[in-house]
């Protein structure tokens, strides 16, 4: 079995990037913390990765949570006030924790996009939409499943080391297929743009998010939730799915969920939309326009 290595280790090995890059530091992906900045000795308060990004929550497009998960190396353009910063991240498999590097090289003159030394309101802008592209789905505007695979590993994270609930809703439209085949796919689209704002506005905008899983599927994560309110916000949506109304029609749908609530537990991201899963397809099984749920603490 390979040798892990310790953070003291990679510090030395950081040296080769240094000269490279304009900053290059290690990053705990999991709990959005730096460990160590070039040129900076090891710091005793936290310092949270997306501080350098000047952002107050974390980034919505981290690479460096892609490369921890999928072990591999991935490169995106940031902004940083009026400064553009191509970024590389490389996981580093054998650590004894979670960590990745990443280099940043300031690359605002080296691309010629500074006008009279401020950055293009165009350019700063094309820069959020292609990191946008990467994790939002284009027909309802919310997160996709690539989304999902970077961000609930680090919710179920912090709800763990914080002690607090995190409920998952698992949604699927029902007999939605009959419904494409009856009235076509372009009153398909917008039946799924209008459940997906049926669920956006059921959700708080900072703590929750909501994503459009798979087809006609839609996962939604409510953090500091408990069961009972899961199930109260999961009525909410269900009931504001029943009431969307296609102009000059008398056309309905409806759709099933599935509520699991975990607190205190050992479970992964996988493990939780499983059994979210399963609650949702015993609420097919028992007719439809349902929601099934459980508690697990
Ligand atoms: P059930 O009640 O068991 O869920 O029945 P269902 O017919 O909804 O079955 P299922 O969830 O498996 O069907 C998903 C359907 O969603 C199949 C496909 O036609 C439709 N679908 C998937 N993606 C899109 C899309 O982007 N647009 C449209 N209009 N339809 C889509
Ligand atoms: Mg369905």
């Amino acid at each position: 079995m390979e040798k892990s290595v310790s953070i003291e280790k990679l510090i030395e090995y950081l040296s080769y990037f240094s000269k490279m890059y304009d900053r290059v530091r290690l990053v705990d992906p999991l709990e959005k913390k730096v460990l160590y900045y070039s040129g900076e000795e090891l710091r005793k308060e936290v310092i949270p990765c997306y501080a350098f990004w000047n952002k107050s929550v974390f980034c919505d497009n981290c690479v460096s949570i892609r490369s921890y998960r999928e072990n591999q190396s991935y490169i995106k353009l940031e902004n940083s006030l009026d400064r553009i910063y191509m970024l590389t991240t490389i996981p580093v498999d054998n650590s004894d924790r979670p960590v990745v590097v990443e280099c940043m090289k300031d690359v605002t003159d080296s691309m010629f996009i500074a006008e009279e030394g401020k950055l293009s309101e165009t350019l700063h802008s094309t820069i959020c939409q292609l990191n946008d592209l990467v994790i939002k789905d284009s027909l309802t505007g919310l997160y996709n499943r690539r989304y999902v695979e970077d961000r609930l590993p680090v919710d179920i994270l912090r709800s763990k080391t914080k002690s607090y609930p995190l409920t998952l809703i698992f949604l699927d439209i029902d007999g939605f297929k009959d419904f494409n085949d009856k009235h076509g796919h372009l009153t398909g689209d917008h039946v799924l743009r209008s459940v997906g704002e049926a669920i956006r506005s059921n959700i708080r905008l900072n703590t929750d998010w909501a994503s459009r899983y798979g087809g006609d599927e839609f996962l939604i994560c409510l953090n500091r939730v408990d069961y009972e309110e899961g199930c109260h916000i999961a009525e909410r949506i269900r009931s504001a799915v029943e009431r969307i109304a296609l102009s000059g029609t008398d056309i309905r749908v409806t759709a099933s969920l599935g509520v699991l609530t975990v607190s205190d537990l050992d479970m992964t991201a996988e493990e939780m939309i499983k059994n979210v899963d399963e609650k949702l397809y015993i609420a097919k099984d028992q007719g439809r326009n349902r929601i099934v749920g459980e508690k697990m603490v």
